[in-house]
């Protein structure tokens, strides 16, 4: 017999087993069970009831068919869009069904809250329907009381609860902003070194909630979870979480926008936000790409397409590479679009999260702003999305499902037929090719706004500095030069990109870096065994204490810190006021903001960090930019190292004189004709493009193909290579029969650059490739081996590091 069955994708499912499930839909489940709608269904041997959401709904043969259980939701939680870009990731990115889902839904969502009312005292119930009156009174005489109990006491509808939680007759307990919002609040993470050990259900429910989220507050916790204060207490006195002080992310937009004023874009803007305007009208999905140089007023820009898309009635996202340190652009648009703003990033409240996710999903926000996880709000007329410095490393997601921002923007921008508009002073060069090949439309800012002209930079050869004798941090320019900003009451920005983990071995008579012979990247040193190893091909070799190159005995480990820098820098400076930030700071990831408008305020003289001081700030009081080492990142042992540390100059470089003072720069470096650090000096993009594509299309690196490494985890260090050399000769054998036309490469496998993880043993390949169909299907055969307990197989398209 025909009837109406749904295609179900199921929590939970494994990789192998992941697949649409078809079920019989029950007559009395017709109305409510609605494509994007979640569902309980039985499932295996036993019917043990699992979750689900439906994907498609159709005619079919009901026989031999198994039931839908339940529909958990009154509308349907992900649209025919958000539908089909599930369906993309699954088929793109390795990942399940369901992975894909969970990624898109705020996290609250999929924990049942348990919503209490309590009645408001003040209130007139004469304002109040015979129904609402009812239970206000109800709540009157009995205090709090569940949704649940309300709704079976009364037979009502939430409807009559939102009116009445409307009215202000009722309070609702996931008023949480209320009941949670102190100043810091005590938040748990998983402690990755956690002991083995079992479990009861209730702490299971909380690491399962935390392996979803990050992290989350206690309070929080509790109320998605519905355990106890002391189940947690009980989890971080056994070591399976750690928990911390952190203060709360407050975006306190107005609701009515401050700034009003008409925007007068320069002929060079102008030029531009045409050409994207025009684009954005023909309808057509395109793909924009605005190279302008720091300072040149993209944010302008983006103010202007914003407006328009707005006033064609359709939604636009912005987004950010890390909210916390793009606190100016956040501002910006609050300023002008107030309550018309939601934004997501990760620092940010379960609760909050959840509210601003409704706000987009019902139309009451238009304009959403935030970190990768923001390309799934879920607009249901999406026109615009912005993606400002689209080159940094965070639009990948590093766990499953494994994305990439810009691919799936570009996705739910074809969908809509809108504009994606990708932004940078250094774009990837990845999207730089496609631009110049046609595909993207280029835009390009040339100019700096205003009187703002480009720093002077020098470079100061931080050898000669050495056999001087000094061996501090600073050499004596740049020390001369902070005096000075000290003297004018100006500021100064310092930056050591100091990547930890990757001590590499130098001579600091020539300059000397060991290379790996097949690869040319560094080797990296591994002390202990020793010796210098190749991530890439799994080549080793016994470090050196003679210079291979000079003969000299001086080869020294590099290994400078912010932290030593700023002790250097205090007994320097004693009077200066000195602010250090680094992701390695106790300090919350959210204080970074009110830091960073401290230093914006003038209480700080000198700004010294990592990364993070490089990026996005204007700061019209900035003097002086000093790079205290600049040739850590290129010689890390990536294929990407030198865009990085490309960019990354040019944008710190790109911090100072943005007011109408002149800037300088000062880069200290122990490669003072590197040709890199040259081209950062003239701020000149296209000229290291054109160096490094050549680079790229020789060594066969994106975006000449793709990259894709297969890892494989076990607790035990034979099962994992085992599982791993299986995959290999998998493929081997696959593309010498059916799959003969796939061409790849593939380096390794080998132990992956931190072996053992967690107790959890790491090896991997990585598989120079096209990405397409055909590679696909191959891959999925051929990572189809059975899997021994606790190993798992994970494949990671275009990763952003290889290390
Ligand atoms: P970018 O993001 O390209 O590095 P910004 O957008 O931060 O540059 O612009 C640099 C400075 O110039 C900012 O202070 C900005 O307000 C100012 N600016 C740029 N374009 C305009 C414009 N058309 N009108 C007024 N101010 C502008
Ligand atoms: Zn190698
Ligand atoms: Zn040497």
């Amino acid at each position: 017999m025909n009837g109406l069955v749904a295609e179900v994708a199921l929590k939970g499912a494994t990789f192998a087993f992941d697949k649409l499930y078809t079920y019989a839909i029950p007559p009395e489940l017709h109305s409510k069970a609605l494509k994007g709608c979640r569902v309980t269904v039985p499932f295996g041997r036993s019917n043990l009831k699992k979750q689900g959401i439906i994907f498609n709904i159709c005619n079919g043969e009901l026989k031999g068919l198994k039931k839908l259980s339940s529909v958990t939701d009154e509308q349907p939680i992900l649209n025919e869009e958000l539908l089909l870009l599930c369906k993309y990731m699954h088929e793109t990115l390795f990942c399940t069904y369901y992975d894909a889902v969970s990624a898109m839904l705020p996290a609250g969502l999929d924990f049942k809250a348990v919503t209490r009312y309590t009645a408001n005292t003040e209130f007139l119930p004469s304002l109040l329907n015979e129904t609402e009156k009812e239970v206000y009174t109800f709540l009157l005489q009995n205090g709090e009381t569940d949704e649940q109990k309300l709704k079976t006491l009364f037979s009502v509808t939430i409807d009559v609860l939102d009116s009445l939680s409307e009215k202000e007759a009722v309070f609702k307990s996931d008023d949480y902003k209320r009941k949670i919002g102190d100043a810091t609040q005590k938040w748990v993470r998983i402690n990755e070194n956690a002991p083995e050990g079992k479990l009861t259900p209730r702490q299971k429910e909380v690491i399962e909630l935390l392996n979803t989220v990050g992290s989350a507050s206690v309070k929080e916790i509790c109320y998605f979870t519905g355990v106890s204060v002391s189940v947690i207490d009980t989890l971080i006195k056994k070591d399976f979480l750690i928990q911390y002080e952190k203060q709360v992310f407050r975006t306190s937009y107005s609701k009515t926008p401050t700034d009003t004023h008409e925007i007068s874009l320069t002929p060079e803007q102008q030029t531009a936000f045409d050409g994207m305007l025009n684009l954005y009208n023909s309808g057509k999905g395109a793909v924009s790409l605005l190279y302008g140089i720091t300072g040149s007023g993209k944010t302008q820009v983006y103010l202007k397409l914003t407006d328009a898309a707005i006033a064609s009635g359709r939604g636009v996202m912005v987004m950010v590479p890390e909210i916390s340190l793009t606190p100016q652009l956040i501002s910006i648009f609050t300023a002008r679009y107030g309550d018309k703003i939601a934004v997501f990033h990760s620092a940010m409240s379960m609760g909050k999260r959840l509210d601003e996710w409704k706000r987009i999903k019902t139309g009451a926000a238009r304009i959403a702003i935030g970190t990768r996880s923001a390309v799934f709000a879920p607009f249901d007329d999406l026109g615009l999305i912005i993606i400002d410095e689209e080159q940094e490393h965070t639009y990948k997601s590093e766990k499953s499902p494994r994305f990439h921002a810009r691919e799936l923007a570009a996705f739910r921008i074809a969908y809509h037929k809108g504009l994606l508009c990708l932004a940078s002073a250094t774009p990837s060069l990845e999207s730089y090719t496609k631009a110049v090949s046609g595909k993207y439309s280029l835009f390009t800012l040339k100019n700096r706004y205003g009187n703002a002209v480009l720093p002077e930079v020098e470079t100061v050869n931080m050898l000669s500095e050495l056999k001087n004798g000094n061996t501090g941090a600073l050499s004596n320019t740049l020390y001369g030069e902070i005096d000075k900003v000290l003297a004018q009451q100006k500021q100064a920005i310092l930056l050591l990109n100091r990547r930890g983990h990757n001590t590499y071995i130098s001579c600091a008579e020539c300059g000397y870096i060991e290379t790996c012979p097949n690869c040319s990247v560094s080797l990296t040193y591994h002390s202990a065994n020793e010796r210098l190893m190749c991530h890439y091909c799994g080549y080793s070799k016994k470090a050196e204490k003679i210079c291979p190159e000079c003969n000299s005995e001086h080869m020294k480990f590099s290994g400078l810190g912010t932290q030593k820098a700023e002790e250097e820098l205090k007994i320097l400076f004693p009077k200066a006021r000195i602010l250090r930030l680094d992701a390695d700071s106790t300090a919350s990831r959210d204080s970074y903001s009110e830091y960073l408008t401290d230093f914006a305020n003038g209480k700080y003289d000198i700004l010294l960090g990592t990364q993070m001081v490089a990026k996005g700030l204007d700061f019209p009081n900035v003097t002086l930019v000093g790079v205290l080492g600049a040739d850590m990142a290129a010689y890390s042992e990536d294929y990407r190292s030198f865009e990085r540390s490309f960019s990354l100059l040019t944008q710190v470089v790109g911090r100072a004189g943005r007011g109408d003072t002149a800037g300088k720069a000062i880069i200290q470096t122990l490669n003072p004709d590197s040709e890199l650090i040259e081209l950062a000096k003239q701020q000149d993009y296209i000229g290291f493009y054109n160096q490094e594509i050549l680079t790229r299309k020789l060594m066969v690196y994106p975006p000449y193909c793709d990259i894709c490494m297969v890892c494989a985890q076990s607790l035990s260090r034979n099962i994992a290579e085992d599982t791993i050399n299986r995959i290999f000769e998998n493929i081997k054998s696959l593309i010498n029969g059916e799959f003969s036309t796939v061409k790849l490469i593939i380096l390794g496998p080998s132990p992956a650059a931190v072996p053992k993880v967690n107790n959890r043993y790491r090896y991997r390949m990585i598989i120079k490739c096209r990405n397409n169909n055909e590679f696909r299907k191959m891959l999925r055969k051929a990572i189809d081996v059975k899997l021994l307990q606790d190993t798992s197989v994970s494949v990671d398209i275009n990763p952003e590091t290889t290390i």
